[in-house]
């Protein structure tokens, strides 16, 4: 549905200490998002991970190589097109609470990109909707609160009730649980998995945390340096790594969730 081909992406750095130089970050990674999938792509800080994020949602543009999105090559599209793409394709960061704005309610948030597009249906009943999507319920009592007034979990939850909204076909989340509490991290992800299974969204799951990844994922792309070392279904790369990379992430991964 959605893949990279040959990827790379060099940052060139004007000043600083490394002014002058370029920085590799990506290089010749080609990636596949198949239909209704959750994909991890997993790697250690500064492997590329959050580059590739955004070179799939075109925030940025890859140096080389192209962006494929159901057979048409999307890397140079702008305009309407891109807007479209933008609806289709999203993203879900980190820190949920910079990704709200204080200033404005629940309700806000949700409604915005409702408004934005232009949505024809009646407009409270879709934000209700979207709000017992992500299980803040009822949604009477979460539409008139503001960021600071709901719990880190919660606010992750509004962010994803925003991308809902535009019906998306594929979200990309990028580390969306490393900021909250380990009891509040299952529930995110399980959340993820129903909207994969209730609304058949593809999910790339981003993370450096192996132990999440045999939570959720189908299946696995391991980043080293800005290289794809190792791929495969999760259950085969996670019980039989090939690199001694994927091995340190594994033992490196905290585990704290009891498997019963
Ligand atoms: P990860 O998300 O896996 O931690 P990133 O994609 O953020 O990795 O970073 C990969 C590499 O690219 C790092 O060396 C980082 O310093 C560099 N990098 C990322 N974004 C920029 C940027 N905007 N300008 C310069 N270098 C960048
Ligand atoms: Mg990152």
């Amino acid at each position: 549905m959605l893949r990279s081909e040959n990827v790379s992406k060099e940052f060139f750095m004007r000043k600083g200490l490394y002014g002058g130089t370029k920085i590799s970050a990506l290089s010749n990674v080609s990636v596949s998002v198949r239909e209704k999938e959750i994909l991890g792509i997993v790697g250690a800080s500064g492997s590329g991970k959050s580059t590739l994020a955004k070179i799939m949602v075109l925030l940025y543009r890859p140096t080389s190589g192209r962006i494929i999105y159901n057979d048409s090559d999307v890397s140079n599209i702008a305009g309407r097109r891109l807007k479209k793409y933008r609806e289709d394709v999203q993203m879900v960061f980190q820190d949920p609470y910079a990704s709200l704005d204080p200033f404005h309610s629940v309700e806000w948030h949700i409604k915005r990109p409702l408004i934005i597009s232009r949505y024809r249906g009646n407009i409270d009943g879709r934000v209700d909707e979207l709000l017992e999507m992500v299980k803040l319920d009822p949604p009477v009592y979460f539409k008139n609160k503001y960021p600071n007034q709901i719990s880190g979990g919660q606010r992750q939850r509004v962010y994803i009730a925003r991308v809902l909204a535009l019906d998306p076909k594929i979200i990309i989340a990028d580390e969306p649980v490393s900021m909250l509490d380990v009891s509040l991290r299952i529930e995110i992800l399980d959340l993820f998995s129903k909207i994969r299974d209730e609304f058949g969204i593809g999910i790339v799951y981003i993370t450096h945390d192996l132990n999440t990844v045999s939570m959720i994922t189908d299946r696995i792309y391991v980043l080293k340096n800005g290289v794809v070392v190792e791929e495969g279904s999760t259950e085969d790369v996670l019980a039989n790594p090939r690199e001694d990379y994927t091995r340190k992430l594994i033992e490196a991964a905290p585990d704290p969730y009891k498997r019963l």
